[in-house]
């Protein structure tokens, strides 16, 4: 039998609990990624109600427009547990018992001495012409059905019993529908440069890839001091997907050069701290408005301490005098929030350590605090060290802990392009 291959899904998740504030569905994103790698395309989710109308309507909707239609949740034995008589409803087919699921509930309740309860028989009912896939972990079994030419995948909504399910039993049925094709994607990660900069280079990129073959795919997502693009591609054969997408990431490097700190999943903290480490060089960290946030995730490195020498939040001028040695003189002049203050407290706290690089971070975090001339959101960052000096002023926008993280990144990025300077 030759059975028309997979290459679109909708996923369906039931359950009225997934539409309150207290449960969200987490099942489509662990499916969504199982079905990426077998390079099928999740083109929409919802999620219904336990609503045999709006569940209706919803398959029906997924049978008209994809290969194949998970639904999740709503098999138990309960009067709104309706996914079995949708799924019969919208397939033409009656709801028949079988016998074997009957007898495996019945087993399932024997083991801890229990005797079944009648309304368990309704998980028995199934459409007909339904595969069962079994469900050692729950009573609720999953059910495979092929449908004209397409495929409806019904699964229980525990993730428990719903993840060894598809790794188990689902994954390999699919696989043998989707002729081999693999989907790839790979993350370029761009610091220190706004959305609408990184898209207007890319824009030309993304045309030439329309018209190649493999099609490679982009979107981009902006986050604090970063922004993603996220290309994906699919090809016959796994190196060729991989292939085209080397191709892709050397276009986006050659459009942004040194903007792009990412391209395999590195973390900027991790490229940071690769880069000290290739160069043999100790960093020393002086903290103000971000209090500690930049020593955090540096330390969130395995292997910091081979590249972190010291940390040292100092929120207060006089520590900023004591623990840092940055002249009153200094603070009185410029206030806490200043290049020249930046400065002194990176050289000030490299001096106390043993290390070649200096960071120093003051800024107004916000809410109160800020002024007409340094409102909330102004940040100022120095790196010191062998490579030079530099400060600059930021002005970030946003409450008080968006204002610290885009301060933690601006501050790791700045490390980041010193360090890649000379060599
Ligand atoms: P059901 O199979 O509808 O009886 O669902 C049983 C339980 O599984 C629910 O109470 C949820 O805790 C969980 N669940 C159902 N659907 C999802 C989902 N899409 N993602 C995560 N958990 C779910
Ligand atoms: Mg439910």
């Amino acid at each position: 039998m030759s059975a028309a291959r997979i290459d679109t899904a909708v996923i369906i998740a039931v359950g009225s609990e997934l539409l309150t504030p207290h449960r969200v569905d987490t099942n489509s994103l662990f499916l969504t990624g199982r079905l990426n790698e077998l390079a099928i395309e999740v083109h929409r989710k919802v999620v219904v109600g336990d609503d045999r109308d709006r569940l209706a309507q919803e398959l029906d909707r997924g049978l008209a427009d994809a290969d194949l239609v998970v639904l999740i949740g709503g098999l138990g034995p309960t009067d709104d547990d309706l996914t079995r008589d949708a799924l019969a409803a919208a397939v033409g087919a009656p709801l028949v018992e079988r016998r074997e699921i009957v007898e495996s509930i019945r087993e399932r309740f024997a083991a801890r001495r229990l005797a079944m309860p009648e309304i368990n028989r309704r998980q028995a009912l199934v459409p007909r012409g339904a595969e069962i896939l079994a469900n050692p972990r729950g009573t609720a079994p999953g059910l495979w059905l092929a449908w004209q030419d397409r495929v409806v995948v019904a699964l229980p909504g525990p993730p428990r019993e719903l993840e060894p399910m598809v790794d188990g039993l689902v994954r390999a049925r699919l696989a043998a529908r989707v002729a081999g094709h693999r989907l790839a994607r790979r993350i370029v990660v761009v610091g220190g440069r706004a959305e609408s900069y990184v898209e207007e280079r890319v824009q030309p990129v993304y045309a030439r890839w329309r018209e190649r073959t493999p099609v490679v795919a982009a979107t981009i997502l902006a986050g604090p001091g970063q922004i993603e693009l996220h290309l994906s591609t699919r090809a016959p054969e796994p190196p060729e997907a991989e292939a085209a997408l080397d191709l892709a990431v050397a276009d986006v490097e050659a459009a942004l050069g040194r903007d792009v700190y990412s391209t395999a999943g590195e973390s900027l903290e991790q490229v940071v701290g690769e880069r000290l480490r290739q160069r043999e060089w100790r960093l020393a960290v002086a903290e103000s408005c971000t209090g500690g946030l930049v020593a955090s995730r540096l330390t969130d490195v395995p292997g910091s301490s081979a590249f972190l020498d010291l940390a040292v939040v100092a929120y207060a001028n006089t520590a900023k005098t004591d623990q840092l040695g940055v002249a009153p003189a200094l603070l009185e002049t410029h206030g806490a929030v200043s290049e020249p203050v930046a400065l002194a407290m990176a050289s000030g706290v490299a001096a106390r350590a043993t290390a070649q690089v200096g960071l120093g971070v003051t800024g107004i975090a916000g809410p109160s605090g800020g002024t007409e001339a340094k409102p909330v959101g102004t940040v100022c960052i120095a790196v010191t060290g062998q490579a030079g000096e530099r400060a600059r002023t930021f002005a970030f926008r946003g409450e008080r802990t968006f204002v610290k993280r885009q301060a933690s990144q601006a501050a790791l990025d700045m490390l980041r392009r010193m360090l890649d300077d000379r060599g």
